[in-house]
């Protein structure tokens, strides 16, 4: 009764000011990491309108939703600098990005990998006037603009063409693309030589964006896992731009144990001032295809992929490539189809897919390319490499994800539940801090990525008991668990671990 009476009392008698002070939500007693690598305070967070107002202990204002948070872990949203969800959140069926919200991920970056749609400002406005579950920013990809210019051909550009590439980045950069992302193994890509990759390099340079590269050879295809850092380096010295490598990682046993090197490299252009990066996922396979896994790149050029195959004069060096390739990959065993056209060959092994066919390994890979190909997981990784990249303060947590791998559903849990509370690797500071505010830094998203008054409210309460990956390379799409809240832009996105209607999210513009 008594209770009742004061209550009534505060509401009737408020101070104009105290009342506007009223908040949107409360997150109460949670143990609360900030983002920028501190250990864990108690505390609670006060949220109005899109932006964290207060963070104390034992906040005392009015809230319209208070949330207990004791016994959970309360964080800045995750930032995911690598993904491939452009046509998901075009797409308004999947546009809330659940598979990421339930990992605790509240901004996505895409356009990786040298390939992003080709108008960044149309792509943008799209997103904005339609919703997305999660923020998201673009890379311009040179793959893109390379195909637009050149389609698939692997010669030089005449200046002229060197110059039409160089305005559509300058397009993309002005139209709000966050940087210029390559595909350097990639086709069309793969067909530009350094020179030209510095050139359109400084256009993004330019406007303050970050380079972001898929490395040329992440393994011993080409020029070699070390050469393609060092190229890398160079672009960013040349152009005055920061660089960002993506999924890092030492691909096949040619280069295990390299990462030693890697990180040697990389320290050293650190301290020489190169503003040099990385992102990492925490799985021991890679997710590519047939065709990209095995398939040598001239094979691919003007577009004569499906005739060089059958070719009879290039047989003997594709197949001899080929073959190559595959032991480089670990062999026919260690490539698993995940996503295919012909239902029949997903869940097996090329080895398996060979077998039954009473076909050698690369006759069935070719014959899967000419079905249309499929993607594959690539068993090609050491967790002892795996776990070097990721005690570097310079590395952050990416997905990389794509249909078929795990990855997409479950890498920021996973990289907790695994690296942080069973091995351990990294403390859960340390894990947190290259999940939010490192990639908020690298990619210059502007008040985002800590837990601080003023910053936008892009909030995790997670429970740390529960918080795992449940996807797996035989079930890719299952989502993960132990996000109990969520809040993107001050909205839920997930509430009580369930998935809110709401499409808070913004595209985010450099
Ligand atoms: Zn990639």
């Amino acid at each position: 009764m008594n209770r009742l009476r004061l209550t009534l009392a505060a509401v009737l008698f408020v101070p104009p000011l105290l009342h506007a002070q009223q908040l949107d939500l409360l997150i109460r007693n949670g143990s609360v990491l900030d983002g920028s690598g501190s250990p864990a305070v108690r505390a609670d967070i006060g949220i109005r309108g899109d932006r964290i107002v207060l963070i104390e202990p034992h906040i005392r204002r009015k809230a319209t939703r208070v949330i207990d948070a004791t016994g959970l872990i309360v964080t800045p949203g995750f930032i995911d600098p690598h993904t491939h969800t452009a046509a998901d959140l075009s797409d308004l069926k999947r546009a809330h990005n659940e598979p990421y919200l339930m990992q605790g991920v509240t901004t996505v970056v895409t356009g990786n990998d040298g390939d992003s749609p080709t108008d960044i400002a149309a792509t943008l406005a799209k997103w904005k006037q339609q919703g997305i579950g999660t923020n998201a920013a673009l890379f311009i990809g040179q793959g893109t603009v390379r195909r637009e210019v050149m389609q698939m051909s692997d010669a030089a550009p005449t200046p002229a063409q060197l110059t039409q590439m160089k305005s559509l980045v300058e397009t993309a950069m002005n139209g709000g693309a966050i940087g210029l992302s390559t595909g350097l193994y990639y086709a069309p890509g793969s067909y530009a030589k350094t020179e030209e990759v510095i050139e359109l390099a400084k256009v993004a340079a330019q406007h303050g964006g970050l380079y972001d590269t898929h490395l040329r050879d992440e393994s011993s295809y080409t020029i070699g896992l070390l050469a393609s850092v060092r190229e890398t380096l160079r672009i960013g010295q040349e152009a005055h731009i920061p660089v960002m490598i993506s999924h890092i990682k030492a691909l096949g046993a040619d280069v295990w144990g390299q990462s030693t090197q890697v990180i040697a490299l990389i320290d050293d252009a650190r301290t020489h001032g190169v503003n040099v990066t990385a992102s990492e996922y925490p799985y021991t396979a890679s997710g590519t295809s047939v065709t990209d896994s095995l398939v040598p790149r001239w094979a691919e050029a003007d577009g004569k992929l499906l005739a060089n195959l059958t070719d009879p004069a290039l047989h003997t060096r594709l197949l001899k490539e080929m073959n190559e390739n595959l032991v480089r990959r670990g062999g026919a065993d260690s490539l698993l189809m995940t996503n295919a056209k012909d239902k029949s060959i997903l869940g097996k092994t090329l080895a398996q897919v060979a077998k039954e066919r009473n076909e050698t390994p690369i006759d069935a890979a070719i014959q899967i390319i000419q079905a249309g190909g499929s993607s594959v997981a690539s068993f090609n990784m050491k967790d002892t490499d795996i776990e070097a990249f990721m005690r570097q303060p310079w590395v952050m947590t990416c997905s990389d994800g794509s249909a078929g791998h795990p990855r997409k559903y479950g890498t920021f849990p996973r990289k907790l539940r695994v690296y942080v509370y069973d091995k351990p690797v990294i403390s859960l500071p340390f894990a947190i801090r290259s999940s939010t505010s490192l990639p908020a830094e690298v990619l210059g998203l502007k008040a985002r990525g800590l837990l601080k008054p003023g910053y936008f409210a892009d909030v995790l309460v997670f429970d740390p008991k529960t918080i795992r990956d449940l996807a797996t390379y035989e079930s890719p799409r299952v989502l993960s668990t132990g996000v109990r809240y969520l809040t993107v832009n001050g909205q839920l996105a997930v509430d009580e671990g369930q998935l809110t209607p709401v499409l808070a999210g913004r595209p985010l513009t450099h």
